[in-house]
């Protein structure tokens, strides 16, 4: 082997063990010399799975053509969306922007995509432009399958009943809903049957609003109404949370799935299986699927909802030249639709597509991570870690036997812990 082929192994081991280590270890390091573009990658979606995809494709490919296009002028992070629901941080606090993104060369384009053609290698926009590219990555997060539940809908439409399942507007307008309650509501939450994005999500939003009930609020409560038969993360950890601080406030109702909602704001009713329950606040998190425009591209081919990849590379197993990261992928065994995951999936891909562009196979043994902190006081938290490791033989991520684990107990120093997560890893995803 020449000494020009020793140093291209060295490199693509270097990006192999990067996106396995999560890339902290590479920045500055591994890049591409400057030269002609090896390529043009287009990314639907600039939240956790589309922007670390462009940053680290800037970052260990040098010389890729990357545009990323959002329909949002700014980024809002769901991650600690719900401190803002009960009171403990600001909307500024949970929105960055592009710009940094901008610094390195990712041409950021604020739009929709509206159509994919796979043939013909282009995207369509909603102003009427298209955009050519040679890899296509789509990480478009959730939509939403509002018609499970009868009269979600038109309430939803006028507004009021809010999911907040995505941080932006609706977040503001739920704490405007929560301050406008009187002392001695009831607010009550509906949690859809797994897989929704982030498992403990729905459990940290109701520890926050109570904790905000027994300062601002005492005589009000807050109702959980979960289609599970069980709290689906951290689960004794959570249920302690609802004794230790909520008692008397907070009441988790297991298998209770919300069939239909009615009413007028301020007096919603949330029609359950055995009974009825009425809300002056009613939060409901409707089921969830791939987002819109991952259908409307034909990668939809898993239970008519998410879409398969090729976890080597996160490919499209339904279309070629295709990755799909985060949530609207079908997850692997015990794989959490999370932030943290989508990071790791776009760096997976990053690193492939790199490989592919010019000719060579991705790495063939991919490790991801995950960690979810969850608060559960204003300061308390706890959290949950895993590690999956691709496995050759059946050809998915599996957790890695020993690894990862929860918290002994909600603690402070993992609400630092926490809230340096959320810093770093939009850091990361955005170069801020
Ligand atoms: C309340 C709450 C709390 C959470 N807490 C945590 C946490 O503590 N830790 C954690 O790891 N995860 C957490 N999550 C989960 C996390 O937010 C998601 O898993 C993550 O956002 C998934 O990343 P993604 O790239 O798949 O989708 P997203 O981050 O949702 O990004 C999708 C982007 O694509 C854009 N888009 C979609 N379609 C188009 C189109 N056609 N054209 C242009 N743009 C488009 C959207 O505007 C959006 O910005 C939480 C979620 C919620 C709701």
């Amino acid at each position: 082997m020449n000494r020009e082929q020793q140093f291209e192994l060295s490199r693509r081991r270097l990006l192999g063990a990067g996106a396995a280590l999560g890339g902290l270890a590479l920045a500055g390091c591994a890049s591409t010399p400057a030269g002609p573009s090896i390529g043009r990658v287009v990314i639907v979606g600039g939240g956790f799975g589309g922007a670390t995809a462009a940053r680290y494709l800037k970052m260990w490919g040098g010389n890729v053509d990357v545009t990323l296009v959002e329909r949002n002028a700014g980024f809002v992070s769901c991650p600690i969306s719900n401190l803002v629901l009960g009171g403990h941080k600001k909307m500024a606090d949970i929105t960055r922007d592009y710009d940094g993104l901008r610094k390195l060369g990712v041409k950021v384009l604020q739009g929709e995509v509206t159509a994919v053609d796979a043939a013909g290698k282009k995207v369509r926009l909603a102003g009427g432009g298209e955009l050519p590219y040679d890899r296509l990555i789509v990480s478009p997060g959730v939509d939403f399958m509002n018609d499970a539940v009868g009269g979600l809908q038109p309430a939803l439409d006028s507004g009021r009943i809010l999911h907040s399942w995505k941080a932006g507007p609706q977040t503001v307008a739920l704490r405007a809903q929560l301050e406008a309650m009187p002392d001695g509501g009831v607010f009550a939450m509906a949690i859809p049957k797994v897989p929704y994005r982030c498992p403990p999500g729905p459990y940290e939003r109701a520890c926050m609003v109570a904790s905000y009930f027994k300062v601002a609020k005492p005589r009000a409560k807050v109702l959980v109404l979960d289609a599970n038969p069980e709290v689906q993360s951290k689960k004794a950890l959570f249920e302690k949370a609802f004794k230790d601080h909520y008692a008397g406030i907070l009441e988790y109702r297991p298998n209770n799935e919300l069939k239909e909602v009615s009413g007028t704001s301020g007096q919603m009713v949330a029609k359950l299986e055995f009974d009825d329950v009425k809300a002056d606040v009613l939060n409901v998190i409707p089921p969830q699927r791939a987002g819109d425009i991952a259908r409307s591209a034909g990668l939809v081919n898993m239970n008519n909802r998410w879409v398969g990849v090729n976890w080597q590379t996160m490919e499209s197993t339904a279309v070629p030249g295709i990755h799909v990261l985060g949530d609207a992928t079908f997850s692997a065994p015990a794989m959490p639709k999370s932030g943290h995951m989508a990071n790791q999936h776009a760096k997976v891909a990053a690193a492939a597509i790199i490989e592919l562009l010019q000719g060579r196979p991705a790495s063939a043994t991919p490790v991801v991570m995950n960690t979810c902190y969850s608060f559960v006081t204003a300061r308390d938290v706890i959290h949950v870690a895993s590690v999956h490791q691709y496995d050759a033989t059946e050809k998915t991520f599996k957790p890695v036997a020993g690894s990862g684990g929860v918290s002994a107990g909600a603690n402070q120093i993992e609400g630092r812990y926490a809230l340096s997560w959320a810093e770093n890893i939009w850091g990361d995803m955005l170069a801020v």
